[in-house]
């Protein structure tokens, strides 16, 4: 089953992008720059590798957990579900069942129609990732992401050091020149889009939400206002708070995707109605 998620034409394109990010970088753009020889060169040479090889960690960390499943025989504590009549009416704390797996969800728990089968505080099914996003693998999720951006960040300012610094010549060199255009465009392209994949996931664990929860929301703001109720995320429960829930309460730990011994068995989580 691992290996079968392992072998994907998803999973290989990553693989490809890594290492093809990581050989423009190291073997052109720092080569070119100031040399691998150069203390200045091996030392961004060794920066770049460490955060490729933490991405890479992170990537397959994520790959291979499994997100969490609903447990056979699974029955909701109904009396603690239940929210009190000030709280918001559709938010995911009801006892809620699944049509296809015929079985009770847990609060945050949905059923992904790739995977075939209900998955605790689901996130998003990730093509690149051949998984889905869920209560076991969102830390190692987001730490992948944060990696991947640092790196492609890192390799873009790499890339532009070379190019302005060095006042390059291309005269005669068309083709490189074209090349580095090319490898400019893709490397702020990918700066770009990880950076702002890795802001939105900031936002919603600030906020203690998943991105289903998120758009499920807008809809419940909206219901919630007509009946004249206040709009509150039940699981929000205080942004630094809701940090530790994610990344755990060692803040030395947070970028380490395999620190995840504060997960919990996903069935149950803490709503600000605890706290009062
Ligand atoms: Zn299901
Ligand atoms: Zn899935």
């Amino acid at each position: 089953m691992k290996l079968e998620r392992i072998l994907s034409v998803p999973i290989f394109s990553v693989v490809f992008m890594v290492g093809f990010v990581y050989y423009v970088t190291v073997f052109i753009f720092i080569e070119d720059c100031s040399g691998l020889s150069a203390s200045e060169g091996s030392r961004h040479a060794m920066v770049f590798t460490l955060l490729a090889f933490l991405f890479v960690f992170s990537f397959f960390v994520c790959v291979l957990t499994d997100p969490g499943g609903v447990p056979p025989g699974f029955v909701p504590d109904v009396e603690h579900s239940l929210p009190s009549d000030q709280e918001d009416k559709t938010s995911h704390v009801n006892p809620r069942q699944c049509d296809k797996c015929s079985a009770y969800k847990p609060p945050r728990a949905h059923h992904c129609r790739v995977c075939r089968r209900c998955v605790l505080r689901m996130d998003h099914h990730c093509v690149w990732i051949n998984n889905c996003v869920g209560h076991r693998n969102y830390k190692a999720f987001v730490v992948s992401v944060f990696y991947a951006t640092i790196a492609t960040t890192y390799s873009w300012i790499l890339f532009l050091n070379c190019v302005l610094q060095k006042d390059q010549d291309f005269s005669g060199r068309m083709p490189l020149k074209i090349f580095y255009i090319a490898c400019g465009v893709m490397f702020l392209g990918l700066t770009s889009t990880l950076g702002t994949l890795l802001a939105w996931h900031i936002y919603l664990i600030s906020h203690n939400k998943t991105t289903i929860e998120y758009y499920d929301g807008k809809r419940a703001a909206w219901l919630a206002k007509k009946s004249g109720l206040r709009p509150h995320h039940p699981f929000d429960v205080g942004a630094f708070k809701n940090f530790t829930l994610v990344l755990g309460p060692n803040m030395l730990k947070w970028l380490w995707p395999t620190a995840v011994s504060h997960i919990k068995d996903g069935l149950s989580f803490p709503t600000a109605r605890d706290n009062l």
